[in-house]
């Protein structure tokens, strides 16, 4: 009967309930695990000129090592380490690895700024704004011996969540250690002109969604945004990065546009080693 039947419904929705919560504090436990018994790994994707193609840094890109379900991407894991605050110590363990990698990078080929490549790499809205943030840069810094003006942050629009007068503080704090910024996914949320114009930031990472939207070859909307938010880009004085290129065709295109790096597919997926290694 009705009833019966709504009891059932009950129970089973009880059941879905607690095993995704289940799973959840088993993932928790397991990440946290691995964090601590070297589980974790770094991968690097180059970024490149565009035009040349020549790689000039790469963005390090956490993975887990899981023993049962092999190399898991950040989708599989970060959401849990974001709500549990695990992020935080994970951060730090990437800027330490990630810079220490670094260092010992060479570049073949005409040289960049300091002649060395750069290293990019990711900090999460909740490590931002948490108290040890500085502490955390400083130590892998100091562990790395990489000279700062190689390292830049990516901290996505997210974070433009929060109080705009403590991010851009916080973002201060890190210039002036000489590391760079880059406003990472931008275009994607809650990002405006605006708050590029008010924040210290350094690159606009332009998200891939639009240049996936690039038509090839043709004109399409997606191409009248990135040139608009390029030009905007440069007379603030940012430089531009395109996210997620995967065809020569796009590459194409954002060379026409002005746009200065790319990252994606065609010019390499993220690995163990960087192209810098040798
Ligand atoms: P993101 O920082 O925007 O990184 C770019 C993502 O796009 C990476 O996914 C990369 O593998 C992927 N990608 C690069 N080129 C292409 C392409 O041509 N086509 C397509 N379809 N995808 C491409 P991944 O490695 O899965 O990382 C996802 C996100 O996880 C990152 O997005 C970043 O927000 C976050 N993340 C990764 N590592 C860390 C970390 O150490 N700390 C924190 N807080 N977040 C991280
Ligand atoms: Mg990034
Ligand atoms: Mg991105
Ligand atoms: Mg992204």
């Amino acid at each position: 009967d009705a009833k019966r039947a709504g009891r059932d419904r009950g129970q089973v929705f009880d059941a879905a309930v607690h095993l995704r919560h289940s799973r959840r504090v088993t993932l928790e436990r397991d990440l946290r695990a691995a964090l601590h018994d070297g589980g974790l790994r770094v991968h690097f994707q180059p970024k490149v000129v565009l035009g040349s193609d020549l790689a000039v840094a790469a963005e390090a890109l956490v993975r887990w090592e899981h023993p049962q379900e092999g190399l898991l991407a950040p989708a599989a894991f970060l959401p849990v380490a974001e709500e549990s605050a695990l992020v935080v110590a994970l951060d730090a363990w990437v800027f330490e690895a990630a810079l220490t990698a670094a260092a010992a990078w060479r570049l073949d080929g005409r040289p960049t700024a300091s002649g060395l490549p750069a290293v990019n790499v990711n900090v999460s809205g909740r490590h931002l704004t948490h108290p040890d943030l500085l502490a955390h840069l400083d130590r892998a810094l100091e562990v790395s011996g990489i000279d700062p003006a190689r390292v830049e942050l990516e901290v996505t629009e997210t974070v433009l969540l929060r109080d705009l007068d403590d991010v851009r503080a916080i973002l201060l704090d890190v210039r002036e250690r000489g590391v760079r910024i880059a406003l990472d996914d931008f275009g994607t949320g809650y990002s405006s002109l605006t708050w590029l114009q008010r924040l210290p930031v350094d690159t606009v990472k332009l998200d891939r969604s639009f240049v996936g939207d690039l038509l090839s070859p043709g004109r399409s909307p997606a191409l009248d945004i990135l040139g608009s938010v390029t030009d905007l880009a440069h007379a603030l004085g940012k430089q531009v990065v395109a996210e997620g290129v995967e065809t020569r065709a796009q590459r194409d295109h954002l060379v026409a546009l002005g746009c200065d790096f790319g990252q994606g597919y065609l010019f390499g997926r993220p690995q163990p080693a960087s192209p810098f290694d040798r």
